[in-house]
């Protein structure tokens, strides 16, 4: 891969300077997903960057994403479609925006800067119509049905009508349907029956914008889980996200992923404290024995998890140690026995290594999924792009 065409941004993208934590992307890990997933397909890839890019920031990861092969990027919003809009070596590569109301300030725009809209309902695509008409152009659009998921995307007894309305508007010229998309709500368990549901169900959706006459070239389903999982879904493109973070959604099927992102922070104080002292908010722990403590200056508000409390471990000074007692705000504890380091000692609380903890250990000591893990990290931790991890 021509990795001299990256931009490898090495000053922090984001976030508080101030040193107390730091969130390490590793481009060459990013493309590594990027190529081990495209080659579990015969589809292009779109690489959702939504989020900010998952939390990994949303312009070096489209960048490496495309670099490593993804033909297209697939955002939430207008504000992060316009971003990405806005970058001249990005300028060729679609990118799919499709959370927005009919009334929201800068469809037009949307539409002029040339990003390509999800149409979810008929009054979306009135809007969307009349948005492209007051630009003096044609709106690029991917019709959604509703296979079964019931969050996005027209209901079953609506797609023939929706699909006549949308082949109206394209014969005036207003729009043009290049897609026709769904989305899995149980991807991830792999033997639900809404799986079979819905693809049957996809294939009625196709089928009812195919009658009215429509002819998308792209036709789309599968999220990460059903791309490693079910070639039935990957149609004409695959759209997947946590995998290319490095996070497997349905791990008994083996795939060489590796995490991009890598979290560090540092030990900011110790102290020795007696058996029985309770530690922290709530004093929901007490020490058993005489034993050195760290805090390490993270909490909640940077994203890591309070659900997470009793429960979580972080990698310090050579071996996993547990975090006591709450997690705060800007803070926890973190045990050390009778060992003692030096405040400045690296805390991975993400990590690649085989040791390290990462998003999905995260994600079982609160209760959630690596995706709101990584989505979570907060705004006081600045993000770095290098050649690898440190
Ligand atoms: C976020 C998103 C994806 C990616 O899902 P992952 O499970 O993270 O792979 C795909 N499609 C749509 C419509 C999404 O919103």
């Amino acid at each position: 891969m021509a990795i001299d065409n990256y931009r490898i941004v090495s000053e922090p993208v984001s976030g508080d300077m101030s040193g107390l934590a730091k969130a390490s992307m590793d481009w060459r890990r990013l493309a590594h997903n990027v190529e081990t997933l495209a080659g579990l397909t015969d589809a292009p890839l779109m690489a959702m960057v939504k989020a900010d890019g998952y939390g990994h920031g949303t312009v070096p990861t489209s960048r490496v994403s495309v670099e490593a092969g993804a033909a297209r990027l697939g955002v939430a919003t207008l504000r992060e479609a316009w971003r990405l809009r806005r970058l001249p070596d990005l300028a060729d590569v679609p990118v799919l925006a499709f959370l927005y109301t009919p009334e929201q300030p800068g469809l037009a725009e949307t539409i002029e800067a040339g990003a390509e809209l999800g149409i979810s309902s008929q009054a979306q695509l009135a809007a969307v119509a009349a948005a492209a008409e007051r630009a003096g152009a044609t709106a690029r659009v991917h019709l959604k049905g509703d296979t079964g998921i019931s969050r996005g995307g027209v209901a079953e007894s609506d797609w023939g009508a929706f699909a006549e309305a949308a082949a109206k508007h394209q014969a005036a010229g207003a729009v043009e349907v290049v897609g026709a998309w769904s989305h899995l709500a149980c991807a991830d368990a792999v033997e639900h029956p809404a799986n079979a549901e819905q693809k049957a169900a996809f294939g009625r959706f196709l089928a009812a914008v195919g009658a009215a006459g429509l002819e998308p070239a792209v036709r789309h389903l599968a999220n990460s889980a059903a791309l490693i999982a079910d070639p039935e879904t990957h149609y004409d493109l695959v759209r997947p996200g946590i995998s290319l973070y490095g996070y497997n959604p349905v791990p008994h099927i083996r795939v060489d992923l590796k995490p991009v992102m890598e979290l560090r922070s540092q030990v900011a104080t110790v102290k020795r404290l007696p058996a029985g002292t309770g530690i922290s908010y709530g004093h929901t722990h007490h020490l058993e024995r005489d034993t050195n403590v760290a805090l390490v200056p993270l909490g909640y508000a940077d994203g890591i998890p309070r659900a997470a409390s009793g429960r979580a471990e972080v990698y310090l000074a050579g071996r996993r140690r547990r975090v006591l007692g709450r997690i705060c705000m800007d803070q926890f504890v973190v045990e050390l026995g009778d060992d003692t380091v030096a405040p400045g000692e690296p805390v991975v609380l993400i990590g690649a290594g085989a040791h390290h903890p990462d998003a999905d250990d995260w994600s079982a000591w609160a209760g959630t999924i690596p995706n709101e893990i990584l989505t979570g990290i907060g705004d006081r931790v600045p993000r770095y792009w290098n050649r690898g991890a440190e």
